[in-house]
């Protein structure tokens, strides 16, 4: 068989699907390839077990500012528009009601004027006031004793929104898709790269675990979490660590949220607020989560603390990274945070304290309600910059211009998977001196380039 291509991609989650399929669809490339170490697309963070299911379009993600919110809404556009306009709607699209609620006065003042300044971005976004959150999402409201609970609620969102994806069976609709629209691309699947050599001719050699050898003149690394230990063992991104932030999910047996519902966020803590939703994969069952915990490890597997990450120690193991997470911990409130999500993942004290949390949308959850999600979550692979001393909390690549890119794709990568594909595709086609029909790109997506 012939090994050689024009681009390898490695990697297949949603971020490497996509670029799969934006690359056969829209552009004259001749033979690609996705490589992915497991035996199946979509196995790790792009998993429906993984992550949170959600569209992340910035309207009740209340972490983000309305300057972020105006660019992931266009991304995000972009796959709810490529679900929609092929078909996808309960296979790979859902609808669903979606809210962000304030709860007492403080939260509330924030959610009234939060809502008021993103109401000029989200069009249709609704205001509810205590007795109309009682309507639309009546669990929110009934307290412990059956009454109404005693503080102030508000809500910012939409009763129906085309909002829950499945990123696995998308990831799995782009790679058919890709191999419809060329079939000289290959997907091979069981092929963990191992090392990656370039030739005399400027174009490299990926050789796998099991001594499989590729040749492509172009490289796409969507390897999620093993993305940067790759650039580092081919020598780039030597000024960036990385801390893996594992996310877990406890589950509430019944149908008790008709749709997404997310907090105020606490501005001081780096990742989400807590929230809750019905499980697309699972019908009848509501979601918490995800919590927070750093752990050393780049991919979760079935034990919570097992197949710790030699790769990560590498990366690590140097002052620079020590030093962000200790500054991170000097603030009470992120130290409190971060000590409470260990907690969290304890048999016993884990969901007692959960409790109390998830309590915050649900005041009449009760203990019994509740069970710890084993086996679902993953690792949030968050990169460090070492030169800044910060934690980037948002997606990174490193560009070589040497016919080699690597994208690191923390949420809400798998939301932004076509915006990074179409910025990748861009790249590789102008280093391959090739043609990328980005007007029927959009054409497609029925949106217009801005
Ligand atoms: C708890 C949690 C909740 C989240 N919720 C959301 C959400 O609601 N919405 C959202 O938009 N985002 C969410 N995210 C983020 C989202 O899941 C990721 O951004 C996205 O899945 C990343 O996709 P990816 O393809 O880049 O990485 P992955 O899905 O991890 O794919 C990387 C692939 O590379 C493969 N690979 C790794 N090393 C090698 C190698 N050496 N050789 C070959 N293959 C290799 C892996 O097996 C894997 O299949 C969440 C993340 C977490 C952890």
């Amino acid at each position: 068989m012939d090994n050689n291509f024009d681009v390898a991609i490695i990697g297949g989650g949603i971020s490497g699907s996509a670029a799969f399929y934006v690359l056969s669809q829209y552009t004259d490339i001749n033979k690609v390839v996705l490589l992915e170490k497991c035996d199946k697309l979509a196995s790790i963070s792009s998993h429906s077990t993984a992550n949170s299911q959600t569209i992340h379009d910035g309207s009740i993600e209340t972490n983000y500012t309305a300057q972020k919110a105006r660019k992931v809404k266009v991304a995000a556009d972009k796959v709810k528009n490529y679900a929609l306009n092929k078909g996808l709607q309960n296979k790979v699209i859902f609808k669903m009601q979606k809210i962000a609620i304030g709860v007492g006065d403080k939260e509330c003042e924030f959610m009234t004027k939060r809502h008021n300044e993103f109401s000029n971005i989200f069009e249709g976004i609704t205001f509810f006031n205590k007795e109309e959150v009682k309507r639309i999402e009546p669990k929110i409201i009934e307290s412990l004793d059956g009454g109404d609970r005693s503080e102030n609620v508000v809500a910012s969102g939409y009763e129906e929104s085309w909002c829950g994806m499945s990123f696995e069976a998308l990831s799995e609709n782009f790679a058919q898709e890709a191999m419809k629209a060329n079939p000289n691309n290959q997907v091979k699947t069981n092929f963990k790269v191992m090392s990656i050599k370039q030739n005399e001719d400027g174009s490299y050699k990926i050789i796998s675990k099991n001594k499989r050898i590729i040749n492509a003149k172009f490289i796409l690394v969507n390897a999620g979490s093993y993305s940067l230990p790759l650039a580092q063992k081919c020598g780039y991104g030597k000024d960036l660590g990385c801390l893996p932030v594992a996310g877990s999910f406890y589950f509430v047996n019944g149908e008790f949220l008709r749709g997404k519902v997310y907090g105020v966020q606490n501005p001081k803590l780096p990742f989400a607020a807590l929230h809750g939703d019905p499980d697309i994969s699972l019908n009848g069952a509501t979601r918490f989560g995800p919590t927070a915990i750093v752990m050393p490890k780049l991919e979760r597997s079935e034990h919570l603390f097992g197949n710790l990450s030699s790769e990560l120690l590498i990366i690590d193991f140097k002052l620079g990274t020590l030093k962000v997470g200790f500054d991170l911990l000097k603030d009470s409130e992120i130290r409190s945070y971060a000590f409470r999500n260990i907690l969290f993942e304890l048999p016993f004290i884990g969901k007692r304290l959960f409790l109390q949390d998830a309590r915050k949308i649900i005041p009449s959850l009760s203990l019994d309600d509740l069970t710890y999600a084993r086996g679902y979550g993953e690792v949030r692979p968050q990169v460090i910059d070492m030169t800044l001393r910060k934690l980037e909390l948002g997606e990174k690549k490193i560009t070589t211009n040497k016919g080699i890119t690597f994208n690191m794709t923390p949420s809400p990568g798998a939301t932004s998977c076509l915006q990074n594909a179409e910025i990748d595709t861009l790249e590789i086609v102008k280093y391959l001196n090739k043609n990328f029909d980005i007007d029927r790109f959009y054409n497609d997506l029925g949106m217009s380039r801005s």
